[in-house]
């Protein structure tokens, strides 16, 4: 679990606006579910035999009432619940979207922490196909925003339950035949849930889940259909996929379309986002049936791979330092430098280190003001403030270029100052 501190602070604020803005084009709207929920919520809804599930939730008895709680290790269960709850698709399906923290216990590594952030989206109560690619196009849009690169998108089909079945029966038989040479983990889920194994992490079984029987071949006309639609609306966007017959993802709620988008660039944590329709989830948590599809991405390691590719270079620096020489014009100062922050112009005001409350030398302070990034130090010294002026001096281009303002007409000069971009 991470403290989040400046300057990384900042980026993550720079990607959640950028969220921001992309969630409102494509009409998708925030939602915020509590962070913990009953456990038996993600037990009916992800799946008793799931690595989540199984082993990696933190749950723990109230004290008060002996209910059993969860930290929530993922949102899609509690947005269901939520939505289910408050009847939110009475007049309709309900575009939404979410920012926060979950919590798995999982083997701290690279990309891969106990607390860790996702962003979600969801649509609920749309069966077409159009929503799937709506998404897939949402998040690939993201990317772009970002400027993201080396982003592949691979998909799959998970079929219907009754396809599962049939597949499933094929997926025993042949994992039964090398039954020796599975894991532990694998030769325990065989019985219980087998496509479990196709998602497994353990290298040595890569060569027999390769081989083995694929769902994609399972499916029906209906099922292929709909996959069909999906891959057509993402090629009439120019959005390049491969079919990945393995992907099979980490909760048991999935059905049809799922995808993830992955990187080379972050080593074997190489997912950045998840998703799929999960049609059957609303039911399975004691809703009333509707159809529904979504994705996450990991916010950590998104930004890794913007670090790694050199984006996301956000600047801290306030327009403006405030160099306050002397106690006495504190007053006056702040005053004007209130103004001014109205105006839109960020200051950050030179204040006491010391405990008898001096300022500080001039030399100090521009110092200070040097090591903020200010492009301007606004001057406030006693002979000025006499005269009625505070003088200005550039600190980046024609460094040393001072000149002097009237009080009340400094806030036109800030006026005229390029405005500050908004990152
Ligand atoms: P993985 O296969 O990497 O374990 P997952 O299938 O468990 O991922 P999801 O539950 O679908 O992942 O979550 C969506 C995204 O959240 C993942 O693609 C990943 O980017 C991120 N994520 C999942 N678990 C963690 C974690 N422990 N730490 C950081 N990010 C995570
Ligand atoms: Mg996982």
């Amino acid at each position: 679990m991470n403290d989040i501190l400046p300057p990384d602070s900042a980026r993550w604020e720079w990607l959640e606006g950028k969220v921001r803005t992309l969630m409102d084009r494509y009409s998708y709207r925030n939602i915020r579910t509590p962070i913990v929920e009953p456990t038996a919520l993600f037990v009916r809804g992800l799946g008793e035999v799931t690595d989540i599930v199984e082993k990696e939730m933190y749950s723990f008895e109230d004290r008060l009432n002996g209910e059993h709680l969860s930290l929530r290790p993922e949102a899609t269960a509690g947005v269901v619940r939520a939505v289910s709850e408050n009847s939110m698709l009475y007049d309709g399906g309900k575009r939404l979207y979410y920012m926060g923290p979950m919590f798995r216990h999982e083997r701290p590594q690279r990309g891969r922490y106990r607390q860790f952030h996702q962003i979600g989206a969801e649509a609920l109560g749309f069966p077409g196909a159009e929503v799937d690619a709506e998404l897939i196009l949402l998040a690939n849009s993201l990317w772009r925003e970002l400027g993201l690169q080396g982003v592949r998108l691979e998909l799959n089909s998970l079929g219907q339950p009754q396809e599962r079945q049939a597949h499933r029966a094929a997926l025993i038989a042949y994992l039964e035949q090398h039954s020796e040479s599975l894991d532990e983990e694998a030769r325990r889920r065989l019985h219980s849930n087998p496509l479990r194994i196709l998602d497994t992490k353990n290298p040595g079984l890569q060569a027999i889940v390769n081989a083995a029987p694929r769902l994609i071949d399972f499916l029906g006309p209906e099922s292929l259909a709909h996959f069909d639609r999906v891959k057509a609306i993402l090629d009439a966007n120019g959005v390049a996929w491969t079919l990945n017959p393995r992907l099979v993802r980490g909760m048991d709620y999935y059905n049809l379309t799922v995808f993830e988008f992955v990187t080379d660039q972050l080593g074997s944590q190489g997912t950045i986002c998840g998703g799929g329709r999960y049609d059957y989830l609303m039911e399975q948590v004691g809703g009333k049936a509707a159809p529904a599809v979504g994705w996450a991405l990991g916010v950590e390691r998104v930004l890794e791979l913007l670090k790694e590719q050199d984006k996301a270079a956000i600047s801290l620096a306030p327009d403006v330092y405030a160099v306050v020489p002397s106690i006495s014009s504190l007053p006056v100062a702040m005053r004007t430098i209130e103004q001014l922050r109205v105006l839109g112009l960020s200051i950050q005001m030179h204040a006491s280190a010391s405990a008898d409350g001096s300022m500080g030398s001039m030399k100090s302070q521009f110092k200070r003001a040097d090591g903020s990034g200010a492009a301007y130090a606004l001057v406030f010294g006693d002979e000025e403030l006499t005269r009625g002026v505070v003088s200005i001096k550039s600190l980046r281009d024609g460094v040393g270029a001072q000149v002097e303002q009237s009080l009340e007409t400094v806030s036109l000069w800030a006026g005229n100052l390029q405005s500050r971009p908004t990152n």
